[in-house]
């Protein structure tokens, strides 16, 4: 009997730390770069959460001479040496920044963000940037500057502690692929209609998915217009939240 209420005072500890009521209202910043005169400069993010590459667009990249910022976690870092060798082989065009070591959510409290478990506290949103730059270094790459949690959303006070560690939070201006989730179509029309100081993002690790496709023919739509491309570190960046201010 003893052991049965310990297990069920567990189950409704547990349950308490899930509720809705519990959560943190949390943000999703934006970030725009400062606009120039001229045709337009956009800045191309892709995130790399796992999985492996879309050499669509990392070849399409090279070829077309699109520079880029790549948000990298120490999970996709692991299974992607070649595409991280070509990524080396180009500094001209790739930027590596910090996706977080194992891909969980700079939330500091328990909840769930499109169904993927937060950090749930300030330890591990701590351990999920620091172990996201230590993965970064080993590849010789220079120090990241700038993080990105996993999906986009945090708790305000996670902002605060990932700004105090001196990184800058890369919000987004355009939704390029609806998390890899979009057609082709959908995801070339929204990247085609990015304007000057836009900050896009979009995927380079669901080779598999049509929105794939999509990020490539929306870049070339971009590049033909004569706008051009920048990286997070060309740029001045402009967030909201206090991301990097
Ligand atoms: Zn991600």
């Amino acid at each position: 009997m003893r052991l049965f209420q310990k297990h069920f005072c567990a189950i409704a500890i547990s349950l308490w730390a899930a509720s809705p009521g519990n959560a943190q209202l949390l943000v999703e910043p934006t970030l725009h770069i400062k606009a120039e005169a001229g045709s337009g400069r956009v800045a191309l993010t892709l995130d790399a959460c796992g999985g492996r590459t879309d050499t669509r667009i990392l070849s399409a990249l090279v070829e077309n001479k699109i520079p880029a910022t790549i948000f990298v976690t120490g999970i996709w870092l692991k299974h992607n040496a070649a595409a991280v060798e070509i990524m080396r082989a180009h500094p001209e065009l790739f930027e590596l920044e910090n996706h977080g070591g194992r891909h969980v959510p700079a939330v500091d409290t328990p909840q769930r963000i499109y169904g993927i478990r937060s950090a749930g506290s300030p330890e591990a949103v701590l351990a999920e940037v620091e172990s996201g730059a230590a993965a970064l270094a080993v590849t010789g790459e220079p120090a990241p500057k700038w993080f990105r949690g996993a999906t986009a959303e945090y708790s305000p006070s996670a902002i605060a502690m990932i700004r105090k560690l001196g990184f800058k939070i890369a919000g987004f201006s355009i939704n390029g692929d609806g998390g890899s989730l979009l057609g082709a179509k959908e995801t070339a029309r929204r990247i085609a209609a990015a304007k000057d100081g836009d900050v896009i993002i979009a995927h380079i690790n669901q080779p598999t998915h049509a929105a794939g496709e999509g990020v490539v023919q929306g870049l070339l739509a971009l590049k033909a217009k004569g706008l051009t491309f920048v990286r997070l570190d060309d740029a001045d960046g402009i967030g909201d939240e206090g991301t990097t201010d």
